[in-house]
């Protein structure tokens, strides 16, 4: 059995984000929250002003670096993903928020042309587009006394509470979890990037489906393989198909929209996964079980082990052991 514990945390290693690459990332933003609460100074200064606060993976510490993408010119693209929410709070006693679609025109009016192409208008955000390849989506919320409220311009007004989400889950991680979570995402960015018809379930899911479902374990190749086996059965057996929301809107089945086909790829991927992992760890090779992830599951980012059997060196080992119980003792004389 070989254990892929190293081959594990170099894989880490290679799909984190440096510090530098976190820096540039975190100055983009700046950039735009600036940008924004100028426009709204110049432009709307009767108006609530807008205030941020970060969310998603980025306030978790489990971004990834994607796989790049090449462009129609040819270019490289590195598509990360940033969440930053901008907020409406309520100053007065009357609600003096303004409608989802002025609001949403209003975010998109303030960041366009910041990046030279022209932003997006999603239902859920207004996604501002980099020539890198990276984008930054920026939902809108309005906060009163009682609640949070997220401004969807197709549902209307949800409650909502990333930052409860982040606290939940700092509140759970050990490092082992983040790296997990990581794992998970790289997976999936490999999968899709192979597989364009494949829709697996988004980081945020993955991220739920991890955290419930953690084994921990001094071998991340264990932790991970043990964590994805209860994720499976989870799905597979009692609880059924299901990604419950832990945090306002607590309870919500975010699985509950899937298709079937998207239900049955994700079940099939999941247990694809978990076969590899199985037959890896079954393997005595180091190099064979690591390249069994590499071919099917992770692609490059994951490190090929050493060409040589954990049996082998099992097999010295009990050798010195036995050499020295069976060495005769000096009875008698
Ligand atoms: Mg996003």
């Amino acid at each position: 059995m070989a254990v892929l514990h190293k081959e594990f945390i170099e894989f880490n290693k290679n799909i984190s984000l440096t510090s530098k690459r976190k820096e540039s990332l975190k100055n983009s933003r700046k950039e735009l929250r600036k940008k924004i609460r100028k426009w709204f100074k110049d432009n709307k200064p009767d108006e609530l002003q807008p205030k941020f606060n970060g969310q998603g993976s980025y306030s978790m510490n489990t971004v990834i670096n994607p796989l790049p993408v090449t462009d129609s010119q040819g270019k490289q693209k590195l598509m990360y993903d940033l969440d930053d929410g901008v907020y409406f709070i309520k100053k007065n006693e009357q609600n003096d928020h303004r409608s989802i679609n002025t609001l949403h025109n209003w975010i998109f009016d303030s960041v366009d042309n910041h990046t030279g192409q022209s932003s997006i208008k999603k239902n859920t955000c207004i996604r501002v587009v980099f020539a890198d390849g990276h984008h930054i989506d920026l939902p809108i919320y309005y906060k009163n006394e009682e609640s949070i409220l997220l401004a969807h311009r197709s549902k209307g007004w949800l409650e909502s509470d990333p930052k409860e989400f982040t606290e939940w889950f700092n509140g759970k991680k050990t490092t082992q979890l983040e790296r997990i979570v990581r794992y998970l995402k790289a997976w999936k960015n490999f999968r899709e990037t192979n597989n364009n018809s494949l829709k697996l379930p988004s980081g945020f899911e993955l991220t739920i489906l991890a955290t419930e479902n953690y084994f921990e374990d001094d071998n991340d190749d264990r932790a991970f393989r043990e964590t994805i086996r209860n994720i499976e059965s989870q799905l597979t057996n009692t609880f059924g198909f299901k990604c419950l929301r832990p945090t306002t809107p607590a309870g919500e089945d975010l699985f509950a929209n899937y298709s079937d086909t998207r239900k049955s790829n994700f079940l099939s991927s999941i247990s694809s996964l978990l076969n590899d992992l199985d037959r890896a760890d079954e393997e005595p090779n180091f190099r064979k079980a690591s390249n069994i992830l590499v071919k099917n599951q992770f692609g490059s980012r994951y490190p090929l082990g050493e060409d040589n059997d954990s049996d082998t060196k099992n097999k010295e080992l009990i050798k010195a052991l036995g050499m020295a119980t069976v060495t005769p003792k000096p009875y008698g004389y």
